[in-house]
């Protein structure tokens, strides 16, 4: 293809920069623990200073990618895809979501929810951060906040988010993981005060998985 279509392609999300793909265990929040098929997309620009994949940030290292492509690995290994980046909605997900649902996938997203919505998902994972906050329509389709505690002030944080966010949403403390030592005890602490809220670990960490 000529550099002009791929820009086209990608502009309308019939191609989206792929930075990987994997079969492996969700680690975190709702489903810990379940199977499913990872799409992870290049591009981010949140800038979340502990971020454990600033590789994806910089689109351009990572080749666009057919979603045909993506779609047709995917539905040879899992039910459940789970699409995260970088920032997935940096880019249009109609394309991608249309061609999941249609192979009777379940579509997963795990997003800052900083960019307009697109894409139809059974399962929203809205995990906000401070540097660019979510749109407004992020906050009323999350089924799950997860939160992650860096420091004391992000249960402030995390309790501003969660009265922006729909009633129904499932609500998680999430230990950033290089400050666990220090936040794991506080987090056990606020739930047991707090039990609206629940724990949740990077399991897959711990399990030395992707
Ligand atoms: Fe990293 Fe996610 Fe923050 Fe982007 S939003 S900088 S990918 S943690």
């Amino acid at each position: 293809m000529l550099q002009k279509e791929i820009q086209i392609a990608v502009e309308k999300g019939d191609m989206l920069p792929l930075m990987e793909e994997f079969y492996t265990i969700q680690g975190e929040g709702y489903h810990t623990g379940t199977a499913a098929y990872f799409i992870r997309i290049g591009g981010c620009d949140v800038g979340c200073h502990w971020c454990d994949v600033k590789e994806s940030w910089n689109a351009e290292l990572h080749p666009p990618t057919s979603t045909d492509v993506i779609v047709a690995n995917a539905k040879q290994y899992a039910e459940t895809v789970v699409v995260t980046g970088g920032e997935p909605l940096t880019w249009d997900m109609a394309p991608l979501t249309a061609k999941l649902k249609a192979e009777n996938l379940r579509v997963h997203i795990e997003t800052s929810g900083a960019y307009p919505v697109s894409g139809h998902w059974d399962w929203f994972c809205l995990s906000p951060k401070k540097t660019k906050l979510p749109v407004q329509e992020a906050y009323d389709i999350a089924h799950e906040l997860k939160v992650i505690i860096h420091n004391k002030h992000d249960f402030i944080f995390a309790e501003e988010q969660a009265a922006r966010t729909n009633d129904k949403a499932i609500l998680f403390l999430q230990p950033e993981w290089s400050k666990k030592e220090e936040m794991t005890p506080l987090i056990i602490d606020y739930v047991m005060n707090n039990p609206k809220w629940r724990i949740s670990l990077q399991t897959h960490k711990y399990l030395n998985i992707p």
